[in-house]
């Protein structure tokens, strides 16, 4: 699927945020509109807030607090039960995926839970399937932080809706 021809009818959504307390508070909203299959692609420099949307997004998906692990960054995926299966991925480590790593990578997109991946922008291009797209990045205020989400391919409406609707 050519992704670029689709620019036409995207839909998107941004917030800022004024603390990681508050980034969280939204990844919870996210989190509580997200279905089995899900892809929530995010995309952002270090310290951008990647991990703490991402610890938002595993709330709002009912993950219990006590059982989270912060970033995956050495074992490049956490899994964790919440209303659904939540894989939290982190591609920090690796420069250059690999086959194999696109095998073990697509075996999760496929499990009937929500996949959320930081430095997703290192795989994105090779991924077939439509994701919601979540750019984080710093202003020129201290702890601000701004998150544009765009909805890659359609499947997405309806989260964009719901956190328009809030
Ligand atoms: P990443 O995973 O993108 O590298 P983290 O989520 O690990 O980033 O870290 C973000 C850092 O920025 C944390 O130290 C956090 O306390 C800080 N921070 C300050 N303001 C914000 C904000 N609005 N949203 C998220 N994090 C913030
Ligand atoms: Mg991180």
């Amino acid at each position: 699927m050519n992704h670029n021809n689709m620019l036409e009818d995207v839909a998107d959504f941004t917030v800022k945020t004024r603390s990681a307390d508050e980034t969280l508070e939204f990844g919870r909203r996210l989190g509580a509109l997200l279905r089995p299959q899900d892809i929530i692609a995010l995309v952002g420099d270090l310290g951008a807030g990647k991990t703490w949307l991402a610890k938002g997004i595993a709330f709002g998906l009912e993950v219990p607090g006590h059982e989270y692990v912060n970033s995956p960054a050495f074992d490049l995926v956490h899994e964790y039960q919440g209303r659904l299966p939540v894989y939290h991925m982190d591609f920090y480590r690796l420069d250059q995926l690999s086959n194999e790593d696109y095998l073990w990578i697509e075996e999760y997109l496929d499990r009937q839970g929500v996949c959320v991946i930081e430095w997703a922008d290192k795989f994105i291009d090779q991924l077939t399937k439509d994701y919601l797209k979540v750019e984080l990045r710093e202003t020129y205020n201290e702890d601000e932080r701004e998150i544009r989400i765009t909805d890659i391919g359609g499947r997405y409406k309806r989260v964009i809706e719901g956190l328009k609707q809030q």
